[in-house]
């Protein structure tokens, strides 16, 4: 290959999700083989950079202001659904069964990868917990021991003083380990329907 041909393809190799032969097949695809979709990739991923950012309330994607959901009014604001990332949220949107709002904190938390509650969403779930009339709390967060563990932090920290609000955890039932992402939209409405009590 060309050392420019290299340096895409090395690109593309660090991106979630691509592997060698994927990397190798997307550069061959935009720089030979169809270059015509080449520059509208560029432009609305030059686009999307420069619009794309965070929902001041929830975390969700938004452009501007609010992300969509915090911007329907039909959304319940008592009901409150903490996910870990932006695909477990729009994976709880496909099954079209949870009205209220979301809590996105942008990961979980992992002393061993360095990952503390200063590098997720916290702060501001703590702030929503106080300003917004919330009256349940669904901890949608992975079962395995990370998982566990933000979630217990969130308890601690957010809901041990806060009598009235009902904390509810969803995630069994669902594989271990694997996160909402890659669960089926029927597996995660009935872990949805099916959410238990935990205690506060
Ligand atoms: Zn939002």
């Amino acid at each position: 290959m060309t050392p420019a041909f290299d340096k895409v393809r090395q690109l593309l190799r660090g991106l979630p999700g691509v592997g060698h032969r994927s990397a190798e097949r997307l550069a061959l695809h935009l720089l030979v083989e169809r270059p015509a979709k080449l520059a509208p990739l560029v432009e609305a991923l030059r686009e999307a950079a420069a619009a794309v950012g965070r929902c001041a309330r929830c975390g969700n994607l938004a452009e501007g202001g609010a992300c969509s959901v915090c911007a329907d009014p039909r959304r319940d604001p008592s009901l409150l659904c903490v996910v870990e990332n932006v695909p477990d949220l729009l994976a709880l949107e496909r099954t079209a069964s949870f009205r209220g709002t979301y809590h996105v904190l942008h990961g979980r938390l992992s002393p061993i990868n360095g990952v503390g509650p200063g590098e997720l969403n916290l702060a501001s779930l703590g702030a929503r917990l106080v300003a917004e009339p919330v009256t349940e709390v669904v901890l949608a967060l992975g079962n395995d021991i990370e998982g566990e563990a933000t979630c217990h932090y969130i308890r601690e920290s957010f809901l041990a003083t806060r009598l009235g609000t009902k904390v509810t955890r969803i995630g069994f039932g669902l594989p271990s380990g694997s996160g909402l992402t890659f669960a089926d939209a029927e597996t995660l409405r009935s872990s949805l329907e099916g959410r238990r009590d935990v205690a506060p």
